[in-house]
C-alpha cells in the first residue's frame, strides 16, 4: 500500500510546480522542507533556482549566496541584531554546489591516504568531517555556515560562547531557523555539534522545533507517526501541518493554504503541508479518501476526534482507540443493550472506575469499551495479557495490528448464518491459523475487508484510523444503517 502511494507521489511531484502557483513564490519554497543528511542525498543536478547572493542583505563572502527566501529572512534576523547592537557576524558560507562538495570530500580522502589509511577507512574517516556529496544541507541552499571575528572566523565550538552564538541559538527560530546540529542531538543528526550552522524552515516550523526540543529528524518522525500537528504561535497564529505521503493540497481551501513543500521523513517521500487552522469539525479528513466514511461515522456518533479538531486519518490506531470505536459500533448494532437517546443514537453507559488491569487507569476513556467487550469474546487472542503474578495487562498505547482489528470484528457477525461466499481469498491467508483465516474470510465474504493491491491481507502490519474506519463504516452498512457509500 504504501510503495504505491509513493509512485502516486512520485507522479504528483512533476506537477507539483503547476498545482501551486499562487503560493509558491518560487520552486525553491516548494523544497523548503527537505531533509538533507547521511541517509538522504540531494541529487547531484539538484541546484536552487533562486540563488541570491547574501552580501545584499549582510556582511558575507562575495561568492555565497542562499534560497531567495532564507537570504532574505537572514537580511531580517541580521536587522535584528544589530538593532541589539549585535554586529559581528559574517556569513562564511550558503550554498555549496555538489561538485564543491565532492572536491571537499575528495580532498579529506585523499588527506587521509596520506597518512597510510586504506582507502575505505578513508572515506570513512572523511565523511565523519566532510559531508559526502549529496549529503551536505549546503547544496540545498538553506543552510548558513556564520562565523564572527571574535572567534577568529574559523568554524569551530567557541562559535557558540560568542554573544552572536548565544543570540542565534536562543532566537534564530523568531526568523525561521533552527540550530540544525544541537550539541545533544548528535546520534540523531549524524553530526558533530555544529554551534555555527544554521538552516531556513520557516514559521512555524522553527518555532514548533525550538519549544518542543526537537532536531528536523525528531519533527519529520513525529509529523509522519501522527499525520498532522496543530500549533499555535506565540504571536497568536494558529497552524496545522500535516505530511502527507501525497499531495493533497488542492482539496484545501485556498485561502487557508501556506505552503506545500517536498520533505522525506524516515525514508518515505511526501510532502509538507502548512495551512491555517479552519473552523470546521475534523478538518484534516476534508479531501481525505476516507472523508465520507469517517464523516458518517461521526454523525453516528462513533467518532469524535482529537481534543484539537483533528482526526488524523494516517495515523496508526492504538488498541485503546480501536476497542473504543469497535464498542460504540457494537452498540449502534444492539440498541437494546444501550439505550438510546432521543436521536436515536447510544446512550453510553457510565464508565467504569475500577480498572482490573494494571496498565489501564481507573476511569480510562476506553475502559468501558474493553471490559464489554471481553464480555462479549469480542477481544482478539494476544490483546489481553494475563500475567503470572496474577494481573492482567492491556497495552492500551500499542498499535493495534490488523488480525487483531479483524478478530475483534468478526464476532459482530456470529449471530448470522452463513454468509454466501465472494469467492475471493486472500492470499497469505490461505496458510493462516484456522481462526484468524475464518475472521478474515468472513470479513471479505460481507464485503468489509478487500485485501491490498496484490491481494493479501498483511495481518501482522498497523492500520490506521482511516482504514478501520472504512471497516466499521461498511460493517454499519451491511447491518442496514444508511450510509453516503453504497
Ligand atoms: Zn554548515
Amino acid at each position: 500500500m504504501k510503495k504505491l502511494f509513493l509512485i502516486a507521489s512520485l507522479a504528483l511531484l512533476m506537477t507539483l510546480a503547476a498545482v501551486t502557483p499562487a503560493l509558491a513564490s518560487s520552486a525553491d519554497d516548494n523544497c523548503r522542507h527537505m531533509l538533507v543528511n547521511k541517509q538522504h542525498l540531494l541529487d547531484s543536478d539538484y541546484v536552487p533556482s533562486s540563488l541570491t547572493p547574501l552580501s545584499n542583505y549582510m556582511a558575507a563572502g562575495g561568492n555565497v549566496t542562499m534560497t531567495a527566501e532564507a537570504a532574505a529572512a537572514i537580511g531580517e534576523m541580521v536587522d535584528a541584531m544589530a538593532a541589539e547592537g549585535l554586529t559581528d557576524i559574517y556569513g562564511q558560507s550558503g550554498y555549496r554546489s555538489y561538485a564543491t562538495q565532492k572536491m571537499l570530500n575528495d580532498n579529506k580522502i585523499l588527506y587521509y591516504r596520506n597518512l597510510g589509511y586504506s582507502y575505505e577507512h578513508a572515506v570513512e574517516l572523511a565523511c565523519t568531517v566532510v559531508a559526502a556529496p549529496g549529503a551536505s544541507e549546503h547544496q540545498s541552499g538553506l543552510a548558513i555556515d556564520f562565523t564572527t571575528s571574535a572567534n577568529g572566523s574559523s568554524l569551530t565550538d567557541s562559535f557558540g560562547t560568542t554573544p552572536v552564538g548565544q543570540w542565534l541559538a536562543a532566537n534564530s527560530w523568531k526568523y525561521g531557523f533552527i540550530l540544525r546540529y544541537p550539541a545533544d542531538k548528535t546520534e540523531i543528526t549524524g553530526y558533530i555539534y555544529e554551534p555555527w550552522h544554521f538552516r531556513y524552515v520557516g514559521e512555524p516550523h522553527a518555532e514548533y522545533m525550538y519549544k518542543n526540543d526537537l532536531c528536523l529528524e525528531e519533527y519529520y518522525a513525529l509529523l509522519q507517526e501522527e499525520g498532522i500537528i496543530t500549533y499555535t504561535t506565540e504571536a497568536g497564529v494558529s497552524y496545522a501541518v500535516r505530511f502527507d505521503q501525497y499531495n493533497n493540497s488542492t482539496n484545501l481551501p485556498a485561502d487557508e493554504l501556506i505552503s506545500v513543500s517536498r520533505a522525506y521523513a524516515d525514508s518515505e517521500l511526501g510532502f509538507i503541508i502548512t495551512t491555517t487552522v479552519p473552523q470546521i469539525e475534523l478538518f484534516d479528513i476534508t479531501g481525505h479518501w476516507a472523508e465520507a466514511y469517517i464523516r458518517n461515522l461521526t454523525s453516528l456518533g462513533v467518532i469524535t476526534g482529537y481534543t484539537d479538531n483533528t482526526f488524523r486519518p494516517e495515523k496508526n490506531i492504538s488498541r485503546a482507540e480501536m476497542v473504543s470505536l469497535i464498542y460504540r459500533t457494537y452498540l449502534l448494532l444492539h440498541p437494546n443493550e444501550a439505550g438510546m437517546t432521543d436521536l436515536g443514537l447510544p446512550q453510553y453507559p457510565p464508565v467504569v472506575t475500577e480498572s482490573p488491569f494494571i496498565d489501564v487507569p481507573d476511569g480510562a476513556y476506553y475502559l468501558d469499551a474493553l471490559l464489554t467487550l471481553q464480555s462479549k469474546d469480542m477481544i482478539a487472542p494476544g490483546l489481553i495479557q494475563n500475567n503470572a503474578d496474577g494481573t492482567a495487562s492491556f497495552l492500551p498505547e500499542q498499535n493495534a495490528l490488523r488480525r487483531e482489528v479483524a478478530q475483534s470484528l468478526a464476532p459482530l457477525f456470529t449471530a448470522l448464518p452463513d454468509l454466501p461466499s465472494s469467492g475471493i481469498v486472500l492470499k497469505d491467508m490461505v496458510e493462516a491459523d484456522p481462526e484468524l483465516q475464518a475472521a478474515v474470510q468472513l470479513l471479505v465474504d460481507a464485503g468489509v475487508v478487500t485485501g491490498n493491491a496484490s491481494g493479501n491481507f498483511m495481518p501482522d502490519e498497523d492500520i490506521t484510523r482511516a482504514e478501520v474506519s472504512t471497516m466499521l463504516d461498511r460493517i454499519l452498512t451491511f447491518f442496514g444503517y444508511e450510509s453516503e457509500n453504497n
